[in-house]
């Protein structure tokens, strides 16, 4: 498995795991296209694709998912979003399954091309609402909270709407705006929507599970050479 992570353990920015980056992308696709990966499953950075952008001054809507091209942050989101289409038309090409994780109110979902992309026969799409796979705050954190966070995971991945869940009641959802901290059991204090950004572990383990049945397994893509 190869991993790429921008910011690795909240300590700072690897140039050379930057996915709005071409050059890290012409990699990628390399590989893609000769055939390395059986499956690329992308989390795009969500910051300026929520609706919470809104919030802070964001342009982005349904009937313009790219915004006005004037504020930096929606630029550098524009231009990952653009390097992840590069990675998923090489996966199409191949016939490699994908998937791609944002939130499930994301205005990421309206851009055209993923659109229609989204609209090929064999893929599937996923909505959770993180708390049925125990999301929440770490053990012995300040307050002890449980995250819903409804997020949508959609790709050609056979099998992937059965990873669908949604909140079995019983508990009251903590808030995850970005000014909400909570304290770890260190005493730091940490920001709860970097806490929730990590996908619990059973929400991993059932993703793992759905690629691996998958692979050479009546995977509804054509042209598939197993
Ligand atoms: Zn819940």
């Amino acid at each position: 498995m190869t991993t790429f992570e921008a910011f690795p353990d909240g300590q700072g920015f690897d140039r050379s795991q930057d996915l709005g980056d071409p050059r890290v992308v012409d990699l990628i696709c390399d590989d893609v296209l000769e055939g390395r990966y059986c499956h690329v499953h992308a989390g795009i950075e969500c910051k300026t694709w929520s609706v919470m952008q809104y919030s802070f001054g964001g342009s982005r809507s349904r009937d313009d998912p790219l915004g006005n091209g004037r504020r930096e942050a929606e630029v550098t989101g524009n231009r990952q979003m653009q390097q992840l289409m590069r990675i998923l038309l090489c996966c199409l090409a191949t016939a490699t399954d994908f998937t791609v994780e944002n939130p499930q109110t994301s205005i990421l979902w309206l851009v055209p091309l993923f659109v229609q992309i989204l609209a090929l026969p064999f893929v599937e799409t996923a909505i959770i609402h993180q708390c049925a796979y125990g999301l929440g705050s770490p053990p012995g954190s300040s307050p002890v909270e449980v995250w819903k966070k409804p997020t949508r995971i959609s790709g050609a991945l056979h099998g992937l709407a059965s990873l669908s869940r949604k909140c079995p009641g019983g508990h009251v959802h903590g808030d995850l705006g970005r000014r909400s901290l909570l304290t770890l059991a260190s005493g730091k204090k940490v920001a709860k929507i970097t806490l929730a950004a990590s996908y619990p572990a059973p929400l991993v383990k059932s993703l793992i599970e759905i690629v691996g049945a998958a692979w050479c397994d009546g995977d509804p893509q054509p042209n598939r050479d197993c």
